[in-house]
């Protein structure tokens, strides 16, 4: 019998605003252990924690670019479970009344579009940190990342493959990095996902039972664990036998799955409002102000640069990668008007450089100003494309204008027309055997004459006006 595959994610997004959820400690990464902490992190009597405004507006921003509902109404609740490393004995969640319901996620996989419904993304809080000593055997525990705002995404049963998972998990990954509301750094554990995973009989619509794998934090073990997961569970059925339902764990060590513990319910958590944070009402105005300061997202930008600009899906791709990307072939392009140009000499040229020295976009020594101006001294002739690059280059190492470096090194293409008339004149006149030859019917004997031309300019004659003025004068001479 044939399997189907069913895979819903929950990620956890932690925001990259300054100060955690509820208190006025900061929210970096890093820092000495337990260095942000205050008693509202710890949950000391009488510490009442109080909404941290940017949360709300970056929950709104994601819920807007995956085209969720925002609801007016918000609720806080606590979530209560028992870990040394969630001091109060619960979390501050949302239950019943999340802020985003019912969205919808369009991804771009091998050519194709596929659309994965956004179940519900609610605000939370996230816990401190265990640290197992192995050495001495005791526990430590630093609370730097206790009450950090985080975003849970949860997805609809919809994902039908761990490659399909892989680009659903990057997408959000892009989509928050766009929005400039979290990093979704997985080494860092800003971007953490929960892969719920079930297997059903091919054609039949009732869904099986499913696993859940906890804390996930690199997009290739993602794909290994539901890999794995798949494998497992496909066996079980195959001879007849029943998935239980539980909460698993992946081990990177052997690439295997094995259980945690029997899947909580949500009974278990004992979920009530929280009666400290007053229910949130929110106004249609607010939701629209923050609509206006949406960018661009990366499916807009992307069929702006393949239908509008013709590039193709694959370079789209990589320039959207990243909204810096885009944005820079956009302003290369605005000054040169040329886009398979500026594609081009972004993705491989300066891509390429800044990619050997492990740099970034932004530490580029060459801005798009001058890389648009470089690519307008090709289309205007100026300099030939094997000339660019050798501009481009010193460009790199020296940041100077390309105008300047094409002036200094005298590289300007010579196309002034009686320059070159005298030239292919002498060099005509000094090999009129050649020429007999390619009389003779000996074509190739064109490209000599080329190669002459070039040699006597060091390469610097505009090869079309070469070309032109080099039929024109042989021919008077037939
Ligand atoms: P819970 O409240 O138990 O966490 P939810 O209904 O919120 O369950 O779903 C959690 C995640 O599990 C969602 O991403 C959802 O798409 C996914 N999911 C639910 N049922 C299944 C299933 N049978 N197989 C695979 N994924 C599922
Ligand atoms: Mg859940």
């Amino acid at each position: 019998m044939d399997f189907e595959v069913v895979i819903g994610l929950e990620v956890h997004l932690q925001l990259a605003t300054k100060s955690k959820i509820f208190c006025s400690s900061s929210a970096s990464f890093g820092g000495e252990p337990n260095e942000y902490i205050d008693p509202v992190t710890f949950g000391l009597p009488g510490a009442l924690p109080v909404l941290n405004y940017k949360v709300l507006e970056y929950g709104i921003k994601m819920g807007l670019a995956l085209n969720c509902e925002i609801n007016r109404f918000n609720r806080f609740a606590r979530k209560h479970y028992f870990y040394p490393d969630l001091p109060k004995g619960y979390q501050i969640s949302q239950f019943e009344e999340p802020l985003c319901e019912r969205g919808r996620l369009d991804l771009f996989i091998n050519g194709g579009w596929r659309s994965i419904g956004i179940k519900r993304i609610h605000m939370e809080e996230d816990a401190g940190k265990n640290i197992h000593d192995s050495r001495t055997g005791s526990s430590l525990i630093d609370l730097n990342r206790a009450g950090v705002g985080l975003l849970e995404i949860v997805s609809e049963p919809d994902i039908r493959s761990p490659e399909e998972a892989g680009f659903y998990l990057k997408a959000v990954r892009q989509i928050a990095r766009y929005l400039e509301i979290s990093d979704g750094n997985m080494e860092e554990g800003s971007l953490r996902c929960d892969a719920n995973i079930s297997l059903r009989p091919a054609g039949t619509l009732q869904f099986g039972t499913r696993t859940e794998i906890k804390n996930l934090n690199s997009f290739k073990n993602v794909e290994k664990a539901l890999e794995y997961e798949i494998a497992r569970q496909h066996k079980i059925l195959k001879e007849g036998g029943k998935v239980v339902q539980e909460t698993m764990t992946f081990d990177t060590s052997n690439l295997t799955t094995r259980p945690l513990r029997s899947k909580e319910e949500s009974s278990d958590y004992r979920y009530f409002p929280d009666p400290d944070l007053p229910p949130l009402v929110l106004e249609e105005s607010l939701i629209e102000s923050i609509r206006q300061e949406l960018p661009s997202l990366p499916n807009e930008r992307l069929k702006t640069l393949t239908e509008g600009f013709g590039l193709s899906e694959y370079d789209a791709l990589v320039l959207t990668a990243e909204k810096a990307s885009v944005d820079f072939f956009q302003a290369v392009f605005d000054v040169c008007n040329n886009a398979k140009l500026a594609s081009n000499w972004i993705t491989s040229e300066l891509f390429g450089r800044l990619n050997k020295e492990g740099k970034e976009l932004k530490d580029s020594p060459i801005t798009a100003l001058a890389l648009g101006q470089l690519i307008s001294l090709i289309t205007d002739e100026v300099i030939s494309g094997k000339m660019a690059k050798s501009v481009f280059d010193e460009m790199y190492e020296t940041g100077e204008s390309p105008d300047k470096i094409v002036e200094k090194k005298g590289l300007r293409q010579l196309d002034n027309e009686d320059d070159l008339l005298k030239l292919i004149t002498k060099i005509l006149d000094a090999n009129v055997d050649q020429l007999a030859t390619y009389f003779g019917g000996k074509d190739r004997v064109f490209g000599f004459f080329v190669g002459e031309v070039m040699k006597e300019t060091k390469g610097s004659a505009n090869p079309k006006k070469v070309n032109e003025l080099l039929k024109r004068e042989i021919e008077k001479r037939r």
